[in-house]
Formats: structure tokens, C-alpha cells, sequence
């Protein structure tokens, strides 16, 4: 289990259970209460009389610290169920309702929670803006869910600023998940039809294969072969008609 790069500052509280006994499915996401610096988020974490601590922690200049590391449980959201299985974020935030954070501090959060996302292996961040039905559903393997203070304690935590941005979160982050998932350089649905020309060259021998897994030409190749694949190709991009006839 890996950590984000995108840490700037660590300084690690002894407030923690290690490792975390459930895999990571949960995003919560906090206000500080307080407009400050990843520095002093990791000072207040530091004492064992604190009794708390977050995984991360923004500052409100979008610097972004750590402070339990991911396979570790932070003790953020007064419940144990919750953050052994959630990576647990603190935002520098305003110290009265709504509680704003920062234009810095919440691209920061975007960012941090596409990062958490793709390295636990997540392709969508899910927000159900509702305790029991999100406490009640189990995410699929590749789904990250978003849980908030609010549910486990008499807080107003994350705050309206952050809790009314909860849907927007999760579709921000969904989209760039996406978008980094899709191959480069081809029409609009180039994996479907490039695993089907795949499928079809392997199926027709002209892919050979090395035994290792990687495609490799058979060899020698066809010219019908070629034109094959050519003719296949051209027309699941949909440039079959595009091309001009020969005269
Ligand atoms: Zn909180």
C-alpha cells in the first residue's frame, strides 16, 4: 500500500492503529477549523493527549501533508468501523459556518482524491448523500465511497461549504479517473473496437504471439492478412467511407 507523492510535509502522530484492519473503500473528507498550514495540522496531531489524527491534511495553500500513512487507521472520525477502511482528509477550513476552505486548499482535494483513488485501484468516487443506504452498500472492487464526520458524531463536520460539494467531488473526480483510463490517440471508443481488431488477428493467426503475452506478427504475413486488418480497422473507426477510391 502506497502513500501519495503529492505530500509535501510528514510528520507522523503516534494517534494510530497499524496496520489498518480492512482494505481502503472510503473517502472522509473534514474541516479543520482553522485556516492553516499542513506545519501546524501536524503539530495539533503530534500529542498523544490529542487522542486524533487524519491521514492527510491541507493547508489552506493547497500544500498537502501526511500524517498516518495509508495502511495505517487514523483516528479521525469517531468511529473505528469507518477509518480502518477510509482514508481520513483534513481541509484547512474557515472556524464558522459554512466553514469555506480555500480555492487552493479544495483543487488540492481534488487532486489528492483522484490520486488516493487510481492507486487503490478505484475508477469511480461514489457520493449517496445518505448515512444508512451508504453505510448499508458494499462498493464494488474498483468503487471508493464518500463518507463524512457528520454521520458518526454530533458534528457539523465537513461543514455546509464541503458537504454541499460532495456530489461535485465525487463526479470531478469520477471524470478524471476516466479520462486517465482511456487509451491515447484514437477515435471515441478506441478500446472496444481495437480489442475486437485484437481478438480478430488472433483468431486469424496473424497475431502469432512470443508466449509471454505480447502480440508478435506471424510471420510471414499475408498481404490478404494485411488487408484484412486494415479493412477491419478502417471500418470499426467508421473511415471506411472516408477514404477516397483509387482511379
Ligand atoms: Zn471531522
Amino acid at each position: 500500500m502506497s502513500n501519495s507523492n503529492l505530500v509535501s510535509y510528514t510528520r507522523i502522530s503516534p494517534n494510530k492503529n497499524s496496520p489498518r484492519n480492512h482494505d481502503i473503500d472510503r473517502i472522509s473528507i473534514h474541516c479543520v477549523v482553522g485556516q492553516c498550514t499542513v506545519e501546524r495540522i501536524g503539530e495539533i496531531f503530534a500529542p498523544e493527549s490529542r487522542e486524533a489524527s487524519s491521514n492527510y491534511g491541507i493547508g489552506l495553500d493547497g500544500r498537502i501533508g501526511m500524517y498516518v500513512e495509508e495502511k495505517d487507521r487514523s483516528w479521525c472520525t469517531s468511529s473505528g468501523a469507518n477509518d480502518h477502511r477510509a482514508v481520513t482528509i483534513e481541509v484547512a477550513s474557515d472556524t464558522a459556518h459554512p466553514y469555506a476552505v480555500k480555492a487552493a486548499a479544495f483543487s488540492a482535494l481534488l487532486d489528492l482524491c483522484t490520486d488516493i483513488c487510481k492507486r487503490n485501484g478505484k475508477k469511480r468516487l461514489l457520493w449517496f448523500g445518505d448515512k444508512e443506504k451508504t453505510l448499508a452498500y458494499t462498493p464494488k472492487a474498483d468503487e471508493m465511497v464518500l463518507t463524512v464526520h457528520r454521520w458518526f458524531a454530533n458534528k457539523a463536520c465537513p461543514g455546509e461549504y464541503l458537504y454541499s460539494r460532495h456530489g461535485e467531488i465525487a463526479a470531478e473526480v469520477t471524470k478524471r479517473l476516466a479520462a486517465e483510463d482511456k487509451p491515447a490517440g484514437t477515435g471515441d471508443n478506441p478500446s472496444a473496437w481495437a480489442k475486437a481488431a485484437t481478438e480478430y488477428c488472433k483468431r486469424k493467426g496473424i497475431f502469432a504471439g512470443d508466449g509471454a503475452g505480447n502480440f508478435d506478427w506471424q510471420k510471414p504475413i499475408t498481404r490478404e492478412q494485411v488487408a484484412a486488418v486494415l479493412y477491419r480497422t478502417l471500418e470499426r473507426a467508421g473511415l471506411l467511407e472516408a477514404l477516397p477510391d483509387k482511379k
